[in-house]
């Protein structure tokens, strides 16, 4: 008999709101992308939501065809012990929405829960750059720095408020504050935002290259990095640290879990194939010798499509539990 279970799959994040429609084999065929209000709160997030997962599957699923199961991608910390949506830092009011209750009403089918950056490993270690790798290490460069480690095809989830948070690791004790409380984490110098305050605070450490530079103050990360690609001295000293602080994350992760792909994704880490060479290189400096020909570093391969598609194969497989 033919297998007509179809998987919807949902994503918040910072900007965008995700639903989709993944095929029997947790494959994404359909996806609409919503555009969220600055100041939309989670409520009307979740409703316009569920407004396009009904006219997604109105419109394309055939007779026959049937929903069974649903992934959220939540963009924030999720609790596995209550399938729920934690904390969020981009979009307040998740506390005021029961996501699974709400879609298990209307759909009367399981609905599983998941970290947005799991997702997105999930899906490229299926899909995308970590395909035929046992073990992927996913890491995302964009407004923030997040991470998901996935084994034979499931996500590897050790603990009840997730794991792998390689954007909170510190490597510069002496850097930027980060949003978590510590000081010179990787996301405060290596995803978008942290690049540019880096930027600012080497300038200030730095008139030396303060004085040769092509960047303004107020330069983003963009600008950056087409600075540092075309030999400016601050942009390459500020991208070097950068870059050095994440290799040391890195290679702690190698030494401790080798895995056999790190996948790097998000707009920061996907700029320049330049950006993964060093990255590659610098890891290398701080992994023990015999495991420096074990692993290899990569470039997302799905983009912007990784969590919803993540989100489809968390609905076929179910929970993630270690
Ligand atoms: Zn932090």
């Amino acid at each position: 008999m033919k297998d007509e279970r179809r998987y919807l799959a949902f994503e918040t994040g910072g900007s965008k709101l995700v639903v989709g429609l993944g095929d029997r084999d947790g494959r994404l065929r359909r996806t609409v992308s919503l555009k969220r209000g600055a100041a939309d709160r989670a409520p009307l997030s979740f409703a316009r939501l569920l407004r396009a997962a009904d006219e997604l599957s109105d419109s394309h699923l055939h007779a026959g065809a049937r929903i069974a199961a649903i992934g959220f991608g939540f963009g924030g910390t999720v609790r596995r012990s209550t399938n729920s949506p934690h904390v969020c830092l981009h979009e307040d009011g998740w506390d005021d929405v029961d996501v699974v209750g709400a879609l298990e009403d209307r759909y009367g089918v399981p609905v599983f829960v998941e970290n947005d950056c799991k997702l997105a490993a999930l899906a490229e270690a299926h899909f995308g750059a970590g395909r035929g790798a046992r073990s992927v290490f996913y890491v995302t460069l964009g407004t923030g720095v997040g991470g998901g480690f996935v084994l034979d095809g499931r996500i590897l989830a050790l603990g009840d408020l997730g794991e792998a948070e390689i954007g909170h690791v510190v490597v510069d004790p002496d850097g930027p504050l980060c949003c978590c409380g510590n000081a010179g984490c990787v996301e405060a110098i290596c995803s978008g935002p942290g690049l540019a305050r880096l930027c600012r605070l080497v300038a200030e450490r730095r008139p030396d290259l303060k004085a040769a530079t092509v960047l303004e103050p107020s330069a983003g990360s963009h600008r950056i990095i087409a600075a540092w690609e075309s030999g400016d001295a601050l942009a390459d000293a500020v991208v070097r640290h950068a870059v050095g602080g994440l290799a040391k994350a890195l290679g702690a992760v190698v030494n401790l879990v080798v895995p056999r792909r790190i996948v790097v994704g998000g707009g920061l880490g996907t700029s320049t194939p330049r950006l993964l060479h060093l990255l590659h290189d610098e890891i290398d400096r701080w992994v023990v010798p015999y495991f420096r020909r074990s692993y290899s570093v990569v470039p997302s391969s799905l983009g912007v499509s990784a969590v919803a598609q993540g989100a489809a194969l968390l609905a076929r497989q179910g929970p993630s539990r270690g």
